[in-house]
């Protein structure tokens, strides 16, 4: 039988982190000590808390749909939060609850760009920003960056890139896979542009709370009523709260934006799971003090392995402001992003994801949500191997 696949579905590039997962978890399931770097989740356990807020609303019965940008009292939870945390005075009306941040950034695209359009994406880039873009028909312009400003891109560099047909700019501070965080005036100063231009940024904060060294999160829609109506900032309970498969992603627009979400949710997904947006509700209005521990435990990690990497010969690494991720330069080792990740596999049973897979061949991401125990084991090895290269 000769199927035939839509175009728009044939442009995607599978996943080319696939590979190495899945060898990796091949070779783990015949019983082969390997240290996994790839994964980009939280190794704690979500709060019992909001466990238990989900487990009772299961046992109440909260079973069944809900509206489908989210039961009202998360829509106003989230409300609150922006209030709290950003000074951001968002309407419930003007929130939604998606399945997961990667839907919402997927649905404020499909809300927004169509053929034709231009969607500004710094790199190295969440990978799947680009392919986004491509499934609603528009064009992903990538502006490079690298190690050397911390992997930011300058003002400059986007008002070069702005066309009468930019739709959308995607920012994703602190980013992943980097790790970098802009400051405030260096996200003004583009937010500044796209107000300028009339261009729309698709602001990413799903890292908002894990930011290291007193550094401070500003979000984009906080600088000014101009800024606040050119931004839509999409976030969700993923990162901060070990919620991973609970699949809960907010997104906060203007009030048109936020209606056509609503209309495209309502005839694909429907609302988010009933009893994952009950534990919503509780990790978001209830107590926050996990994070002070977690964030200390990634601190400690970050610092062991941002000092490892940089001492090993060949190998240099800015150090991440947030998230908990490296993304440390291999370039001077000789080995393409793919090949030195495949190599490291199979010699030293270490994964790590290639930085190509994010946009940027000459580095690779390390993932530090792990026991330290992990960490040193995998970079010690990552050192036996790069010294296996050097000579
Ligand atoms: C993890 C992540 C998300 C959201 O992930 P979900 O699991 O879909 O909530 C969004 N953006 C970035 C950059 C991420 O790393």
């Amino acid at each position: 039988m000769n199927y035939k696949i839509s175009k728009r579905a044939a442009s995607l590039t599978p996943s080319i982190t696939l590979a190495i997962d899945s060898k990796a978890k091949q070779m783990k399931a015949d019983g082969i000590d390997v240290v996994g770097f790839g994964v980009g989740e939280p190794d704690f356990d979500t709060p019992q808390h909001i466990k238990d807020a989900a487990i009772k609303a299961i046992n109440e019965g909260f079973t069944k749909y809900t509206p489908s940008s989210g039961i009202p009292e998360l829509r106003q939870a989230a409300s609150d939060k922006f209030k709290r945390d950003n000074g951001l005075t968002y309407k419930p009306s003007q929130i939604i609850i998606s399945c997961g941040g990667k839907h919402s950034c997927c649905n404020v695209i499909q809300a927004t760009c169509e053929a034709g359009d231009e969607v500004i994406i710094p790199a190295p880039y969440w990978l799947s920003y680009p392919e986004m873009v491509t499934l609603a028909e528009a064009k992903p312009v990538i502006l490079q960056t690298s190690d050397k400003t911390e992997f930011k891109v300058t003002p400059e560099q986007l008002r070069a890139a702005i066309t009468p047909r930019t739709r959308l700019f995607i920012l994703n501070s602190p980013s992943n896979p980097t790790g970098s965080l802009y400051t405030r005036e260096e996200i003004k100063a583009l937010g500044d542009i796209c107000v300028e231009k009339g261009v729309l940024i698709m602001s990413d904060e799903i890292y908002e709370k894990l930011v290291y060294d007193g550094a401070e999160h500003v979000s984009v829609a906080s600088f000014s009523p101009k800024h606040y109506e050119h931004t839509i900032i999409v976030h969700g309970l993923a990162k901060a709260y070990s919620m991973t498969g609970w699949r809960i992603g907010i997104t906060a627009a203007p009030e048109p934006i936020a209606k056509a979400i609503d209309a495209i949710q309502s005839h694909s997904t429907s609302n988010a799971t009933s009893f994952a947006q009950k534990g919503g509700v509780a990790a978001l209005n209830g107590p926050q003090d996990h994070l002070k521990g977690w964030l200390a435990e990634y601190a400690k990690r970050r610092a062991y392995a941002w000092e490892k990497l940089n001492s090993i010969p060949g190998i240099s690494c800015v150090n991440a402001k947030g998230a908990f991720y490296l993304f440390p330069n291999i370039s001077k080792l000789g080995l393409k992003s793919m090949d030195f990740c495949a190599k490291l596999l199979e010699q030293e049973k270490v994964a790590a994801v290639p930085g190509v897979a994010f946009g940027a061949d000459e580095y690779m991401r390390i993932s530090y949500a792990t026991s330290m125990e992990n960490l040193k084991k995998g970079l010690e090895r990552i050192e036996k191997f790069a010294k296996t290269l050097s000579k």
